[in-house]
């Protein structure tokens, strides 16, 4: 009998499948899906992925080429994973191996073999004798520090510190000092709330689904206590002996969510990127064994391979962050859908503002719909009003009312929320001599001034120079910032408020491991307190003592370039509402604009995210957006001005006969971005089987266009932003 042909991916662009004979002594019966080889490819060697084992190939015998070795006796995948990663590459019509080794953790894409991963916890099995580390001061050191600890140290807790404490560790353990030692049990649960009729009632109903596909659409406002009905359901979920997987938008929302979930009798991992690659692939061992019984993470984590899957949580489902925004761009919302319906678990989708494609689902009866529609516990709503700007003497960019009612709730010692989208002390820097104003040159974008650091940075492609002393134009040195970010108003805050702490949350406070964790723990503290901060700050956090709350720019939201910008807008002041008055007071919420009269605003502020929603899905129908289209979008860029579009209107002429619209090529609105020009085209089909239809025919073709080697392209399925 002839020899078994080994059907293989790489991860590589090319959208093929690749054909080995297996490795020298490597026997039929060793072989399964799923598996790693070790295969030489052009003249390195790369890490493949076994897809099947067949009789014959298309390759000429003596074209075939030997794997090297076999990686994995057992396999990584399972033949459920591997047909749900088909499926990702076939919807998103991404190459199949990059989509493979995608969802692997970052280590097992080498060529190490997957041993089972290292402990998590770490304890002293016995003092060192006096003289035992006498030369080993870094040793004692740990020791020492394990001394103390005597339940035990997650590594996690030993990586902050103690830097490099493996070898050392290992040196302990080597001596009989040290061991690996079994997590401790978690601690004694607080009294579970007794829950409000409407959260029992969307208990009893999700009780009802657990068994097979439910997808369930759960719109409770901010504070209502979705999070309270997760953790019940997830203990029903344990209870059966099946495991959870909670998505989140952010890695920011984590660590709170993670300490809520540490009251269940399970252990609970997480899985961002925010942790090392060895803390990953411990957690991905976790869930694939089973040993975790919640995993915890952000849109990645919607690859977790889960042993025994029970129940799905999507928490903020409507957040953009959930969408990849390169390389395999990916919803980790939309693949959550695909893993419960394959899974054959419950789905819920938990929103104070739900996303508009997931509310028009549930009228439609696709997904069913549950409501909390009053906050838990003692909480009230906010009242919510509108600053009309126009004619107001501004105090830097407060107006006058917005002082006033800062000054009663931190005199009451209550705390303040600010929300402006726009970090850095100022979006323009200007010569008022002349006019000039600061541009980055590799970019249609101005520069935006972080006074602190001294430098005009670009927050389109990052780059930063020094302040200029004078205009480059006219020489004069009357260089003035003009509009307000979140590092000037922290100024003015400080200013005007002297004795009250100001506490910023941007991207650029927190960029230290840690520092928006200590931020949070400051505020949650209590006393007076302003916190100013970026979108980070309207989302998810509990923080009981803010009882008023002020959306600074609203109008910034208003003039947004995408379809789904007032949608976002509606959402973050929603969100930003939902942080006033969480505690026992009630909340106000204060919104400054120039637009008090803009039809979207009055329906929100006197009507509810609900009302607003309505409106907005009538707009998208009469329009043909989503959810009442469907979009993709094909980008291209390169440095040449005329490349991107000779490209694009070469893949027109090819483009197959189909009923999908395509407009384009058009410039993206920002039309040079970090020193490329950007063109797109825009497809448009009221329904999706068309549209994949056309993208399928339509790829080969474009990839063999010689265009399309002089620019960088992409293909965006069901687009976030479509400029
Ligand atoms: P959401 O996830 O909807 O924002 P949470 O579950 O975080 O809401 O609940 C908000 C706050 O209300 C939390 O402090 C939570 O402990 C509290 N809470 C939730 N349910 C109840 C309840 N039934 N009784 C009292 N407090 C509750
Ligand atoms: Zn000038
Ligand atoms: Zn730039």
């Amino acid at each position: 009998m002839s020899e078994p042909i080994l059907e293989l991916a790489l991860a590589t662009p090319l959208r093929r499948r690749f054909d080995y004979l297996p490795p020298a002594g490597v026997e039929h019966h060793r072989l399964q899906a799923g598996q790693r080889l070790l295969v030489p490819f052009g003249r390195s060697r790369r890490v493949a992925l076994l897809l099947a084992v067949k009789d014959s190939s298309a390759l000429p015998a003596e074209r075939l080429r030997r794997a090297e070795r076999l990686l994995d006796e057992a396999p990584l995948l399972t033949a459920a994973e591997l047909d749900f990663l088909h499926w990702v590459a076939d919807y998103y019509h991404h190459p199949l191996g990059e989509v493979l080794f995608h969802a692997l953790p970052a280590p097992l894409r080498q060529a190490r073999p997957a041993r089972a991963p290292e402990p998590d916890y770490w304890r002293l099995r016995r003092p060192p004798d006096p003289s035992e580390l006498k030369r080993a001061p870094r040793q004692a050191a740990l020791a020492a520090l394990l001394a103390e600890h005597p339940e035990g140290l997650p590594a996690a807790r030993l990586d902050q510190a103690f830097p490099g404490w493996r070898p050392l560790m290992k040196q302990l353990v080597r001596r009989g000092l040290a061991c690996a030692s079994a997590p401790p049990p978690p601690p004694s649960p607080p009294p579970a709330l007794e829950l409000n009729p409407e959260q029992q009632a969307a208990l009893t109903a999700l009780e009802a689904r657990l068994d097979g596909f439910h997808p369930c659409l759960l719109e409770g406002v901010t504070g209502s206590g979705k999070t309270e009905v997760y953790l019940r359901l997830a203990e029903a979920v344990l209870a059966r002996g099946r495991q959870v997987l909670v998505l989140v938008p952010e890695i920011g929302l984590t660590p709170q969510l993670l300490q809520r979930f540490a009251r269940l009798p399970t252990r609970v991992v997480a899985l961002h990127s925010g942790m090392s690659d060895g803390e990953r692939l411990r957690a991905w061992w976790a869930a694939r064994r089973g040993e975790a019984g919640v995993i915890i993470g952000t849109r990645s984590a919607v690859f977790a391979p889960l042993a025994r899957p029970g129940l799905v949580v999507v928490d903020e489902e409507h957040d953009p962050s959930f969408k990849q925004q390169e390389g395999l761009r990916y919803s980790g919302r939309d693949l959550a859908l695909v893993r419960a319906q394959r899974w054959e678990v419950p789905l819920i989708l938990g929103s104070a503002t739900p996303s508009l494609e997931s509310l028009h689902h549930a009228r439609e009866g696709r997904y069913h719909h549950l409501r909390l529609s009053r906050r838990a516990g003692a909480a009230r709503p906010p009242q919510i009003d509108c600053l009309d700007l126009r004619g107001q003497p501004l105090h830097g960019n407060l107006s006058p009312v917005l002082l006033e009612a800062m000054e009663r709730h931190l005199r009451r010692g209550e705390q303040v929320l600010l929300y402006l989208n726009r970090r850095g002390y100022s979006p323009v820097l200007l010569c008022h001599e002349c006019g000039w104003v600061a541009q980055c040159p590799r970019c249609d974008s101005r520069y935006t001034l972080h006074k602190g650091r001294a430098r005009l940075h670009c927050h389109h492609c990052d780059k930063t120079v020094a302040v200029p002393r004078q205009c480059p134009a006219c020489g004069s040195v009357d260089l003035r910032p003009v509009g307000f970010g979140t590092e000037r108003t922290e100024e003015v805050l400080r200013q005007r408020f002297p004795e009250v702490p100001v506490l910023r949350i941007d991207r650029d406070s927190t960029r230290r491991k840690g520092s928006l964790e200590a931020v949070l723990e400051r505020a949650r503290a209590g006393g007076a307190a302003i916190l100013l901060g970026t979108q980070m700050l309207a989302k998810g956090h509990h923080l009981p003592q803010i009882t008023l709350a002020a959306v600074l720019d609203a109008d910034q939201g208003l003039h947004g370039n995408d379809f789904r910008a007032l949608e976002r807008l509606a959402q973050l002041i929603t969100q930003v509402s939902g942080r006033a008055g969480r505690g026992e007071r009630a909340g106000r919420v204060l919104i400054q604009t120039h637009h008090p009269d803009h039809p979207l605003l009055t329906t929100l502020v006197h009507s509810g995210y609900p009302a607003f929603a309505e409106a907005a899905l009538g707009e998208r129908r009469a329009a043909g957006l989503p959810p009442f289209g469907h979009l993709a979008l094909i980008r291209a860029e390169s440095p040449s001005p005329e490349a991107p579009e000779r490209f694009l209107r070469a893949a027109l002429a090819q483009c197959p006969e189909s009923p999908v619209i395509r407009l384009g090529p058009a410039p993206a609105v920002m039309e040079r971005r970090a020193g490329r020009h950007r063109f797109q085209i825009l497809l448009i089909s009221p329904r999706r089987a068309p549209l994949h239809r056309l993208i399928a025919a339509w790829l080969p073709r474009l990839e063999a266009l010689p265009e399309a080697r002089r620019v960088r392209w992409s293909l965006d399925i069901d687009p976030q932003e479509t400029f």
